[in-house]
């Protein structure tokens, strides 16, 4: 196992890749398992990875998955990798909804992906149950089956939906991670993100506000009295997009940083 392990990391290393004796144990750990010595299975499943990952392929999407709020979430084509600064949204949530923390909340995630923000707050409060929607089919059904994988099926539904399309209900609390990610700034991600998470996942239009503007329209009837939107921005939108909620009728709770330092969840409440 470990001289397979070496053997990885040396590849690795020379292919250049920065962290390679922990994605060798990575990959060693979740491809070859308990299998020890490595069987002739787990051995051509290393051999796939390895080379996918030595052609440029993001460590996680060639795992298929990856952790987020210490739950594992499949990947696919579909879905955008989970983010440890996503998990900025699912602390605000937990501070503001602290007094409700066992109540049958009502919770709709925007845009779900992989499902990580609806499924990772449905463990966090017990009784809530929610609602997915994502525009692509293939993140709503990698979604379903992240529920069940997380335990949360019964409390978890999905549908493929622009928005808040043909949604009539009010929640609780609405989450969402949109694509925020200025049109001409997406030829200058890294280019672990811009050849592999989908571009609809990422892709915020011109001034990369395009989905807030849809989410201003969508969330005032969409939130109870008393209802929380928990919103993630990227760099430098905390101001424009607080103005487009407050000019929506939303009031701006909270503005809360990612371990990096940088403001990533807005909090806002209903008016009311
Ligand atoms: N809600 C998902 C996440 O936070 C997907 C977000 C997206 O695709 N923009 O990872």
């Amino acid at each position: 196992m470990s001289a397979v392990r070496k053997a990885i990391a040396l590849a690795l290393k020379r292919a250049g890749i920065g962290d390679f004796t922990f994605e060798a144990r990575i990959l060693v750990e979740d491809l070859a398992g308990d299998s020890d010595p490595i069987d002739e299975a787990a051995s051509a499943r290393l051999n796939d990875a390895l080379a996918r990952r030595l052609a440029g392929e993001p460590l996680w999407r060639v795992i298929g998955a990856r952790e987020f709020w210490g739950l594992t979430f499949t990947l696919s084509q579909g879905t955008l990798e989970p983010r440890p600064d996503s998990e900025t949204l699912i602390e605000a949530a937990l501070i503001h909804l602290a007094a409700r923390r066992h109540e049958p909340l009502r919770v709709l995630d925007l845009g779900t992906g992989t499902g990580c923000l609806l499924i990772a707050t449905l463990r966090e409060f017990p009784q809530a149950t929610g609602l997915g929607i994502d525009l692509s089919a293939d993140a709503v059904a990698t979604a379903s089956a992240n529920a069940a994988r997380n335990g949360v099926a019964e409390r978890a539904a999905f549908r493929q939906g622009d928005w808040t399309d043909g949604v009539e209900e009010r929640f609780d609390l609405v989450l969402s991670n949109p694509p925020y990610i200025a049109s001409d700034e997406i030829a200058e991600l890294d280019r672990n993100v811009r050849e592999h998470d989908p571009h609809l996942a990422l892709d915020g239009g011109l001034d990369g506000l395009t989905a807030y503007r849809a989410l201003a329209a969508a969330l005032p009837g969409h939130l109870n009295s008393g209802g929380h939107a928990i919103l993630e921005i990227g760099a430098g939108q905390e101001a424009a997009v607080v103005a487009l909620m407050e000019q929506a009728g939303l009031r701006h709770l909270h503005s809360r940083r990612d371990l990096g330092g940088h403001i990533r969840a807005l909090v806002f409440g209903h008016r009311s």
